[in-house]
């Protein structure tokens, strides 16, 4: 460990440091902090499944931070390092996150101690399964209290799994699809919510550059187009983050960083061929065309515009903050910034959007899969053809007066009614336009006290946590 490392405070400290900060600009009843700052319950499960030959025992965890709204919502981690203090910060962060967007869930959070790559699908849906029934039967998953979402080291696979395990053991509860967000389609999913955290990260980043005084205060101009990013974990939400702030804004990734080391190219490095090659070689090293640098964790340091972090907590910490470079950074994964290296940046003058609101993509999609799977019909479903014969009905009304056709692809494109996967991109541009809106009007007006984008999230979000509290009784 080295000498930085001894005075970092751990994930769920540094969560409640940077917590602390904003809450003591605010004004709140006595006790209230305190009464939101923890969390409420935190169960941990040991359970033997026999594999192998032998009873192997595994540790999990479903931490609750606040049920001012219920259900609560958070993802279940796979890895082997997961742990108490970990899942409690994930848990306190998606109460702060589900505030600030306005979806109305307290904030929990799980994980199970296992390295998913040392164990056979069929094994690891054993495991799964066993795992979700403890959690199941004491309702720390449940459609009304408790609802799980993937998160690092687990997909729409391990959420089948989990949903299939809840209506075996709930036969007669007809919401059992609503128990667990981020399924496949064909078992109640939603379109459009693999990729909604990386699809959020590109409609923050829009809206911040939607935003000149913001943009110029990261010492930055223009909007995306060109902007040099470097992605940290091209894992389900830098991929996608990645893939669209590419292909669609025209941004330029210069360096990816992975597990086993980084690659750096100043052409720009195409993210559907890096992601095939991984595929094919397991990792990113001796990716033709780009130079290859082992410590991958450096190449956070490298020139670019805007650095995403999305692999994983205290990315950048007290012994590497001095050197990051970037102007604006991007938290793409929960907590990638420790409290010691966020102050280092926020002297340096560097712009954090911070990961309570850069992220929270995945939450809001999976609010409109659960808001889906309870009202049990598809969006657009209804009205899809009945708004197409409107529109035809109005293009054709217009032909007819001016005498002349409409632009083709324009009159195709106007003529669709919205599917699902438009309404839940619309639902998820406005969430995130809205949310940043809301930030920066508070950064604006109170940055002369401190307050930077972080900061306002959370004065934001802990004021609404206490209105909800103060409104509710305890
Ligand atoms: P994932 O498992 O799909 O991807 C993580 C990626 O990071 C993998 O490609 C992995 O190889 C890479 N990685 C791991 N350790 C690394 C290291 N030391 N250096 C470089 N790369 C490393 O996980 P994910 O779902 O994309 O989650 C990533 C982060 O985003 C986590 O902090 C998670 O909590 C957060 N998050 C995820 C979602 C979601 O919807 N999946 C939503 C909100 C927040």
């Amino acid at each position: 460990m080295t000498a930085a490392d001894a005075r970092e405070p751990s994930f769920r400290d540094s969560v409640d440091i940077m917590f602390n900060r904003a809450a003591a600009m605010l004004d709140l009843p006595p006790g209230m902090t305190e009464k939101i700052r923890v969390a409420n319950s935190t169960y941990i499960v040991r359970f033997g499944v026999k594999l192998r030959g032998e009873i192997k025992t595994f540790t999990g965890y479903r931490s609750v931070h606040s049920e001012h709204m219920e259900p609560v919502k958070g993802g279940i981690r796979f890895a082997d390092n997961v742990n108490q203090d970990e899942v409690e910060a994930l848990a306190a962060l998606m109460t702060y996150k589900c505030a600030l967007v306005e979806v109305p869930y307290g904030g929990s959070k799980g994980g199970l101690c296992i390295n998913p790559a040392d164990w056979e699908v069929d094994e690891l849906e054993r495991i799964t399964r066993r795992f979700a029934y403890e959690l199941i039967k004491r309702d720390l998953i449940n459609p009304a209290q408790n609802v799980p979402a993937p998160d690092m080291g687990t997909g729409e696979r391990e959420m089948a799994w989990i949903a299939d395990a809840y209506k075996r053991i709930k036969t007669d509860d007809i919401n059992a699809r609503a128990c667990v967000t981020g399924k496949p389609r064909n078992v109640g999913g939603i379109a459009g919510r693999t990729e909604a955290t990386g699809r959020g990260v590109q409609f923050g980043l829009r809206e911040f550059f939607r935003h000149p005084d913001d943009v110029a205060f990261a010492n930055l101009s223009g909007n995306l187009k060109d902007k040099r990013i470097i992605v940290q974990g091209l894992g389900n939400v830098g991929y996608h983050a990645a893939k669209f702030l590419s292909e669609d804004d025209g941004c330029k990734v210069v360096a990816v960083i992975e597990r086993d080391g980084a690659i750096h190219s100043e052409r720009g490095i195409d993210i559907e061929t890096l992601k095939s090659y991984m595929a094919d070689h397991g990792g990113i090293r001796g990716y033709p065309g780009a130079e290859y640098i082992a410590e991958g964790a450096k190449a956070l340091e490298l020139d670019c515009d805007i650095l995403i972090p999305a692999a994983m907590e205290a990315a950048i910490h007290l012994g590497n903050a001095e050197r990051i470079s970037a102007p604006l950074i991007v938290e793409a994964a929960n907590g990638p910034v420790t409290a010691g290296a966020d102050e280092i940046l926020r002297r340096k003058g560097c712009v954090i959007i911070p990961d309570m609101y850069a992220n929270a993509g995945g939450v809001t999609v999976s609010y409109f899969e659960w808001v889906k799977n309870l009202s049990h019909i598809r969006f657009g479903r209804m009205q899809r053809r009945q708004e197409e014969a409107f529109h035809e009905m109005l293009i054709g009304g217009i032909e007819e007066v001016t005498g002349s056709p409409f632009p083709a692809d324009t009159k195709q494109k106007y003529m669709e009614g919205a599917d699902e996967l438009s309404l839940v991109r619309s639902g998820l541009d406005d969430t995130m336009r809205s949310a940043y809106q809301d930030m920066s009007k508070v950064w604006n007006e109170r940055r002369h006290e401190g307050v930077d984008l972080r900061t306002a999230a959370y004065l934001i979000s802990i004021q609404k946590v206490a209105d909800s509290y103060a409104t509710l009784g305890l």
